[in-house]
């Protein structure tokens, strides 16, 4: 049985604009044989059980020819294989896919292809130009300025000046001075509005504005670079007013985000929706103390606790598997009142139909502790990290509150030390870092080394004890008002000097 080769366009770059088809595919995919226009948060999507294939490493003159990439599509598909051939943009607008599924038709393998958002129409509207307009334009030419051999382009400039609509140039950064010339000779005013929208849709975009007589000036001037969109004709004059990728509060700001992997999600993507350049290093993940004798016999004697608190969506995890695993469920828990140290731990346990009596003002190990000291009249039992924090039982017991407390889960932090995150670091690749726990930045150091040149970003904590971790090795800090990742990502904007305009 021979497989199927799926086409897929994966969009300009920002990874919301791949279609949902398409991320159906991909997460179906056996293999899949990618392009260098493919953004690196397109990959990421991409299942670890898929194989990849790099067809496009290299600038073009060293990429893997034409003919041998047909042949990888083929091979695979003849293997069985599910294969996805994902392309920059979309696949049909001057990205070969055409020839490919030409290829693939002679052979008899069975192809399908899913369109993708072009470049030539997104990146232009990230950069705050509607292609058409009906004050301005009611044509829109895509042109490539990829010159032929022997170095000429081969486009009718004459005609495309008559048309009056918009011009989009692909492929053009090269060939700017020819474009530019090209059109002026033909008669097009040098008054044109123009403009130029680099790594258009991803968090590096740069729009260059000008007229068609300024715009190799500004090119220049700007380092414009490719990928990048040349854009012509009037529809250019309204993106000053209509830009509002640029101004997202955090664009072009870069944040790496040490969460452990499963839950970094909520807060990249917060980061991501606010234009910031968004790196995930998981650097500390959590693991159940398996088998938990202790916490099986606390859980046993649920009777003879008053009160019972978690710290952690991690120790709410941790505690309800082991009470799943002894048989039992939420009935067995009777009257005992439930403490959690703040939101996002009191939602971990409204996930198994449980809810918090008691979550603290502050979201932190002291202020749990005092809450609890004031609340309790019998027994706590506390259920958390291994190298919970002292603050929380010194609270209770100052106050003479009898508790067990039992270490249901640790953190492990085997991540491999990483030169390359260490030189990017002191490179200063990076504005901000993340902290959401003392014990991320226990993680992070070790993977950099506490040595590393650790004053080149702002570190963004979570609260005072995740900050005061931080300082240690030299970090500057900021510290969110509240203990949540909301505050924690409007702290982010606040700090990329940010003032919400009302
Ligand atoms: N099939 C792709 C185009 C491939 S040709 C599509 O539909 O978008 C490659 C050219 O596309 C680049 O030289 C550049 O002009 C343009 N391009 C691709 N991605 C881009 C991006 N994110 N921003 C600006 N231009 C881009």
């Amino acid at each position: 049985m021979s497989g199927k080769v799926t086409l897929v366009g994966a969009g300009p770059g920002d990874p919301g604009l791949l279609t949902v088809k398409g991320l159906r595919a991909l997460e179906q995919a056996d293999v899949v044989v990618y392009d260098r226009l493919v953004s690196a948060a397109v990959l990421e999507r991409i299942p670890a059980s898929a194989r990849r294939i790099d067809v496009g490493k290299e600038a073009s003159h060293h990429s893997v020819p034409q003919e041998r990439i047909n042949q990888i599509l083929l091979e695979e598909a003849l293997a069985g294989r599910n294969v996805v051939r994902l392309k920059g943009g979309d696949p049909f607008v001057f990205g070969r896919g055409g020839e490919e599924l030409q290829a693939l038709a002679r052979t008899g393998v069975e192809f399908e292809e899913i369109p993708g958002v072009t470049s030539a129409i997104a990146a232009a509207a990230y950069g705050g130009i509607p292609v058409t307009h009906r004050d301005y334009a009611s044509s829109l030419h895509i042109v490539t300025g990829h010159a032929r051999e022997g170095g000429t382009l081969d486009i009718d400039f004459e005609a495309l000046v008559r048309t009056k609509g918009t011009l989009v140039f692909l492929m053009g950064v090269t060939a700017l001075p020819v474009i530019v010339k090209g059109l002026l000779d033909a008669g097009m005013d040098g008054g044109t509005p123009a403009a130029m929208v680099e790594r258009g849709t991803m968090p590096g975009q740069r729009r260059c504005d000008a007229t068609l007589g300024t715009l190799r000036e500004r090119a220049a001037e700007m380092e414009i670079r490719s990928p990048a969109l040349i854009i012509v004709g009037d529809v250019c004059g309204l993106a000053r007013e209509l830009c509002w990728f640029e101004k997202l509060p955090l664009h072009g700001k870069r944040v790496l985000v040490t969460r452990p992997g499963d839950r970094a999600g909520t807060l990249s993507d917060k980061l991501r929706g606010l234009g910031a350049d968004v790196t995930e290093f998981p650097c500390i993940r959590t693991e159940a103390v398996r088998p938990c004798p202790a916490m099986e016999n606390a859980l046993d004697r649920i009777g003879d606790y008053q009160w019972l608190g978690v710290t952690s969506a991690a120790g709410v995890e941790a505690f309800w598997t082991c009470l799943r695993g002894m048989g039992k469920d939420a009935r067995a828990l009777g009257g005992v009142k439930l403490a959690a140290i703040g939101s996002a731990t009191g939602k971990a346990l409204e996930a198994h139909g449980l809810t918090a009596d008691l979550i603290p003002e502050v979201y932190d190990a002291a202020h749990m502790g005092e809450a609890l000291a004031k609340a309790a009249e019998g027994k706590v039992l506390l259920l958390r990290a291994e190298e919970g924090s002292p603050a929380l039982t010194d609270a209770l017991a100052g106050a003479g509150v009898a508790y067990d407390d039992i270490a249901v889960y640790r953190t492990i932090y085997d991540n491999p030390r990483s030169e390359e995150l260490r030189r990017e670091i002191e490179a200063g690749k990076f504005d901000f870092v993340t902290f959401t726990s003392a014990s991320t930045v226990r993680g992070f150091v070790s993977a950099v080394g506490a040595d590393a040149y650790l004053s080149r970003f702002v570190g963004l904590c979570i609260g005072k004890q995740t900050a005061s971790e931080a300082k240690k090795y030299g970090i500057r800090v900021e510290i969110a008002e509240r203990a949540t990742i909301d505050a924690l990502v409007e702290l982010a904007k606040n700090a990329a000097g940010y003032d919400e305009k009302i």
